[in-house]
């Protein structure tokens, strides 16, 4: 399981990242005040509402409809079961390959895996340069490598190759590709996430760029571990959540790929007599992850309606000058810090970033969603208040300054 961030980032790596942010959001900026986007936005306001709405019936329909396509399934109530179940299917491999995923982040799946001793590849640039790193923290969903300057990433390189990568960008991709290639030669297990399912036609949507997940994915054995918050409908309701995604994530109308996986690899060109296994993946097995989402449906709905593209960290005040501190695992920003309160505990939620909100309203209005997560942090606050928590905490801080003095008073 994640802990809480506990390493404050430094200031180079802020200034990176409120970079990055600043290409991003002059990027988005017209799209985003586009009509067809708007008219984007309201479709998926409205397929998000009706999924968060009717999450029993669609887990149970995607079930159904996953097994009977041929994909295994299995339903996972916390993180503790998800890692036992992806344990009992990559126990005898030395080496994983893996694919960007804020849900296996969530479960911590990748440190989990290393105390059995199996290796953990990451197969997405950012996500592979971030692994190499002392921190080995991501700074946004999307662009995990957002914090790290060019230099930065060309020095990690050098000292994890141990040979000369100069602080050139086509170098730094060479030099990660040809890491990562070597590596996926010897992985037989792929892990990916997904971006949607949908319920009745059993599909996963991925989305991404670089085409890693479409090596992954191809591997002998599949694993798409998946929350059960990005279940939708229909194979149309998941392109549409996924395209607007992509839109706010990296401010372009559409992902380079999209895959859709819907069973194991089969063909049925010989006599119509149906062979599993052709070109690719010969099993797919699907953790569905409750994980507090189904606490999170009854106490903080809204927040279930997220689409996970990030725009609400690259605009917020806070995140602005404590970058991924401010947040819980890869669930970043005061949305994180929300999530963190059911998939963890009120301990976690308030270490998250509870109380250093500004409650601006910044996120909401960034929101694709229009998630009211300042109101929801509202809420959580008077629920520490009145739980006791916040007089405990306060109370610490009193007796240190009572002791040390105030830090203002110097
Ligand atoms: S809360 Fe809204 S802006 Fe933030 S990641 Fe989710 S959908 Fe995107």
């Amino acid at each position: 399981m994640v802990k809480n961030m506990t390493t404050p980032m430094d200031e180079s790596e802020i200034q990176a990242m409120n970079k990055s942010f600043k290409i991003l959001n002059k990027r988005r900026k017209k799209l985003l005040d586009n009509e067809k986007t708007r008219k984007l936005k309201e479709r998926v306001r409205q397929i998000r509402e009706y999924s968060i709405s009717h999450l029993e019936e669609l887990k149970v329909e995607a079930v159904e409809k996953l097994q009977s396509n041929g994909v295994e399934v299995i339903y996972a109530e916390d993180s503790n079961e998800a890692l036992k179940a992806i344990y009992s299917l990559v126990k005898f491999e030395n080496t994983v390959a893996k694919s960007k995923s804020n849900t296996a982040s969530e479960i911590g799946l990748s440190d989990f895996l290393q105390t059995k001793d199996i290796q953990v590849v990451e197969t997405d640039l950012g996500d592979r340069i971030v692994q190499f790193t002392d921190k080995k923290k991501s700074s946004h969903p999307i662009g995990p490598a957002a914090h790290l300057s060019m230099e930065e990433i060309a020095r990690v390189l050098r000292e994890k190759f141990k040979r000369e990568v100069k602080s050139d960008p086509q170098e730094i991709l060479n030099a990660v590709k040809e890491d990562v290639m070597d590596e996926l030669s010897h992985c037989n297990v792929g892990i990916t996430g997904a971006n949607s399912l949908a319920a009745q036609d059993g599909s996963l949507v991925m989305v991404h760029n670089e085409g890693n997940i479409s090596m992954v994915s191809l591997l002998d054995t599949h694993i798409v571990i998946v929350g059960i918050d990005k279940l939708v409908g229909t194979l149309e309701e998941a392109i549409s959540v996924v395209k607007l995604e992509t839109i706010y994530a990296t401010g372009k109308t559409s992902p380079a790929y999209m895959n859709v996986v819907s069973s194991p690899s089969k063909t049925a060109d010989i006599e119509q007599i149906l062979l599993m296994g052709m070109y690719g993946a010969s099993r797919v097995v699907v953790i569905l992850l409750d994980n507090g989402r189904s606490k999170t449906l009854k106490n903080s709905r809204e927040s279930l309606l997220c689409i996970g593209c990030g725009s609400c960290i690259v605009t917020c005040p806070v995140y602005d000058v404590m970058g991924y501190e401010f947040g819980y695992g890869r669930h970043l920003g005061g949305r994180g810090v929300v999530f963190s309160r059911y998939l963890r505990d009120k301990e976690v939620c308030f270490k998250s970033g509870l109380f250093t909100c500004t409650l601006c309203g910044q996120c909401t209005l960034d929101c694709p969603m229009e998630i009211p997560t300042n109101q929801l942090i509202e809420e959580l606050r008077r629920e520490m208040v009145e739980a006791g928590i916040l007089k405990e905490k306060h109370g610490e801080t009193a007796r240190k300054i009572k002791k040390n003095g105030s830090p203002y008073s110097q």
